[in-house]
């Protein structure tokens, strides 16, 4: 493996596209040599179900030299939205592996969704936010929120149901921007695949700007909202 120059990033994220805490993804075997090949980084973060976090992430972050983040989706938490969306996850998943997790001084980040299917759009913003808060309570330390996006089928199949209505760019700024209330957690908007989320032409550039801003500076610096004629 390839040696990284210092100075390190102080943070590693170990995203495998599944659960890390899956023994099928990877075999508890290898953790171990993960751990040591993290050594240097002082949070290495990982994605897991909230059901499968346990015995096996104590075990993890006995073996790190700095501390374990456990990146977990909570989606949303309106009560419709939530039956559709992952019948395995259920509040009380999340909330038990919480616990589990600020037992044992671990940290929590927690994905939120923006646009969930079957959330109204008129109260979209709203649900993303409670959805954060929620997750500070319980003790997210990091949120982030990521639009919904389309392209597999499903979710157009849904939208021509009228049960889903993909997230807008001024949505995902509004929500962001009431999340800055929130005192206990970091709150960052995902800006993968940023571009295609729908937007007016005049302000879109503006807009995304704004949302970078909001995302590196989480103190009282508010970068203050454009004005544009075309969406006024
Ligand atoms: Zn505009």
């Amino acid at each position: 493996m390839e040696e990284i120059e210092p100075p390190l990033p102080t943070r590693l994220k170990l995203y495998n596209a599944s659960n890390f805490f899956d023994r099928r993804a990877v075999p508890p075997e290898d953790l171990p040599r993960i751990a040591e090949l993290a050594r240097g980084f002082a949070t290495v973060t990982v994605e897991s179900h909230a059901n499968m976090i346990g015995p096996l992430t104590l075990q993890f972050a006995a073996l790190l030299s700095g501390r374990l983040e456990v990146a977990v989706g909570l989606e949303t938490i309106h009560p419709v939205a939530i039956t559709h969306l992952n019948k395995r996850l259920e509040l009380p998943r999340f909330d038990s592996a919480a616990a589990f997790l600020a037992h044992h001084d671990i940290d929590l980040r927690a994905f939120v969704l923006l646009g969930a299917p079957y959330v109204p759009a008129a109260e979209s913003i709203e649900w993303t936010v409670r959805t954060v808060e929620y997750a500070a309570s319980r003790g997210a330390r990091r949120v982030a929120i990521i639009p919904v996006r389309g392209g597999n089928g499903e979710l157009e199949r849904l939208e021509a149901l009228g049960d889903f209505v993909p997230p807008t760019l001024a949505q995902l700024e509004h929500a962001l921007e009431r999340c800055r209330g929130i005192k206990s957690a970091v709150v960052t908007a995902d800006l993968w695949d940023i571009d295609r989320l729908p937007a007016c032409e005049g302000c879109r550039t503006q807009r995304v700007a704004r949302i970078r801003a909001m995302n590196l500076c989480t103190g009282s610096r508010l970068p203050a909202p454009g004005s544009c004629p075309a969406c006024a």
